[in-house]
């Protein structure tokens, strides 16, 4: 926990900007609700999150640090910029904070590893957005749905933050905080939030900003072929894929659109300690439904196919990848 609010302090300053008080403090209190939050400078942090945990096993995201790192960004997201009391002000909120602990976190236990933590999110997302019962908002009218602000949050952020890179949104972001940090009323909404993030993506890019915040975007990504020969020492891989976007109203009806975006092709080998290391990755632009690649690689190829660390919202992704048998 100490070291997560070093970390996040250190990363919101060099980032956004000055932290506003001269200390932060965790305050532990007893199970009997489970949550933390973060108020000026001090955060109330329950036993029930973080404070005994295993972390030996390294399929376990860890919570104490990330849950830090989240309340901690607050004191940006939250103390520093307030929304109006409308839709889609939680975004700059909650969204920002789980953004701001992924990229702390990212630092910490390595890209590699963050997509364990996309997964669930992506997960949680999936399954928030199945039990809703009011209808579903894209981001920018967010009506303060927490699979959404929280969940989505995180996956929206990674993906733009991959596309345009993190300095670009840092810039972004910072500008923002300049602009409207510490107001008073009346308070900055959501679509002027969006538009910083806008402004500083490329034009050829501007459509995945409508896609990420002011649409419900869906993949179904899939690999349908992998295959591997062996060719002196390297391994000829060969993957065959589908991909389809649509966009979904509140309610779940879905409209086919033309793909025209870009998703990584990857390729895994066994690792050292008998676990699939990725070995291969590249962002690739999908124009069609079905695409065919080549790849060359130095070790044994263990499984291929795309999004292989589930950046994009795909609720199959148990067909991303496919397993190899390398033909000798
Ligand atoms: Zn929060």
């Amino acid at each position: 926990m100490n070291k997560s609010i070093k970390h996040t302090i250190d990363y919101c300053q060099k980032n956004f900007s000055p932290y506003q008080f001269k200390q932060v403090r965790i305050l532990e209190f007893p199970r009997y609700q489970q949550f933390a939050q973060s108020f000026p400078n001090t955060i109330p942090f329950s036993e029930a999150i973080g404070f005994i945990m295993i972390l030996s096993d390294d399929s376990v995201v860890d919570m104490a640090y990330y849950v830090t790192s989240h309340e901690v960004a607050h004191q940006w997201w939250g103390h520093q910029v307030a929304g109006a009391n409308t839709l889609g002000s939680t975004i700059m909120v909650e969204s920002m904070a789980q953004y701001t602990a992924l990229m702390v976190m990212e630092k910490e236990y390595t890209a590699k590893n963050i997509n364990k933590y996309l997964k669930y999110e992506l997960d949680r997302y999936l399954a928030g957005r199945s039990f809703e019962r009011k209808g579903e908002q894209p981001m920018v009218t967010c009506d303060n749905q927490q699979y959404i602000h929280y969940q989505k949050g995180s996956l929206v952020m990674y993906q733009l933050k991959d596309l345009i890179g993190e300095d670009s949104l840092n810039a972004a972001l910072s500008r923002f905080i300049k602009e409207y940090g510490f107001q008073s009323a009346p308070y900055v909404q959501s679509p002027t939030f969006v538009n910083y993030l806008r402004n500083a993506t490329p034009d050829s890019l501007k459509y995945v900003v409508t896609d990420l915040f002011e649409k419900i975007t869906l993949f179904n990504l899939q690999t349908t072929e992998a295959t591997a020969i062996k060719q002196g020492n390297n391994y000829r891989v060969k993957i065959k894929t589908e991909a389809e976007k649509v966009y979904s109203d509140s309610i779940g009806n879905e409209q086919k659109i033309p793909i025209r975006d870009w998703i990584d092709i990857g390729v895994f080998t066994e690792g050292a300690n008998g676990k699939d290391s990725l070995i291969y990755v590249k962002r690739n632009h999908f124009n069609k439904k079905e695409s065919e690649f080549e790849i060359t690689v130095s070790a044994k190829p263990t499984k291929a196919g795309i999004d292989p660390m589930f950046k994009l919202i795909d609720r199959a992704t148990e067909d991303n990848l496919k397993k190899i048998e390398v033909e000798n």
